[in-house]
């Protein structure tokens, strides 16, 4: 976006943003007002005196990393990160006018996805499992026991997925968040005890309604269609991740992703993100 376009949009949201007395505002004060639960468990991970700790990310498809892209840019400051992405998108279309398909589309999203995890600052290479696009609940099974082996070898203090809402609903994206759930109970029940005497925490990506009222207002007044299917109650929110200090690198890491986000989703993204400084979390297993 140029200066002027940019000044525009971020009149635009502004006027859009006050006008909307309905909305939750995701100010300092909510995140002050989370539960003791949260409040421990996002200091652990989330104190610049955080000890360096192993994080497991569990996604389904490359570009998925982007409703939580602000947090990994933080985290990757603090700790070591690993993102798995059990498709790599073979069913999809190709947004970028170059009319890929099939096996080739996947391996131009890997390659996108790569590059996005370094802006980042993510220094491991992302996982990719290769599972078919759009049939992960079919191969549930064995996704199930991959990752159990892989949360026994890496032996990570946080894995991180998306809830039973999938934030779009996709079936992917839930099958994913059943498949991570039972995998981090069943390595939990062979081996509850990590590092320092703590348990591993279980997070998972979500957004609430009040944020996903805001993108959708943002979305109306640019006439462009950004609706976020599956958001959850406010009050499900446990860890609001203040992500000011990084929407250069979420902005960044949205643009790789070019057979996926055409130049007016770029547009919009940065416009939804002069107003959106947290991410959300809801946490299924504290510590
Ligand atoms: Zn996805």
């Amino acid at each position: 976006m140029n200066k002027i376009a940019q000044i525009a949009v971020a009149w635009l949201v502004a006027a859009i943003t006050a006008a909307c007395c309905g909305c939750k505002s995701l100010d300092a004060k909510n995140v002050a007002a989370m539960s003791n639960k949260a409040t421990t468990v996002a200091k652990r991970m989330l104190s610049p005196e955080a000890k360096p700790q192993d994080i497991l990310l569990v996604l389904a498809h490359p570009d998925d990393e982007t409703w939580l892209s602000g947090t990994l840019a933080r985290l990757a400051q603090l700790h070591r990160i690993n993102v798995v992405y059990v498709s790599s998108g073979d069913a999809g279309s190709d947004r970028s006018g170059r009319e890929l398909s099939g096996q080739t589309l996947a391996q131009e999203r890997e390659a996108e996805v790569t590059a996005a995890l370094k802006v980042l600052s993510i220094k491991a290479a992302p996982i990719f499992w290769r599972f078919p696009d759009t049939q992960l609940v079919s191969n549930s099974s064995a996704i199930t026991n991959k990752l159990v082996t892989t949360l026994n070898t890496q032996n990570p203090q946080l894995v991180i997925s998306f809830g039973s809402d999938g934030v779009t609903g996709h079936p992917d994206h839930t099958a994913v968040a059943t498949i991570t759930a039972d995998a981090f109970s069943r390595w939990q029940q062979s081996q509850p005890i990590v590092k320092n005497n703590l348990r591993a925490q279980l997070w998972q990506v979500a957004v609430s309604k009040a944020r996903a009222e805001q993108a959708s207002n943002v979305a109306a007044a640019m006439k462009q269609p950004f609706r976020i299917a599956q958001p959850i109650d406010n009050e499900r929110i446990d860890v609001q991740v203040d992500v000011s200090a990084h929407q250069q690198q979420r902005r960044a890491a949205f643009a790789q992703h070019k057979t996926q986000f055409p130049p007016s989703m770029q547009m919009l993204w940065n416009a939804f993100l002069l107003v959106d400084n947290y991410e959300e979390f809801h946490v299924v297993v504290p510590d």
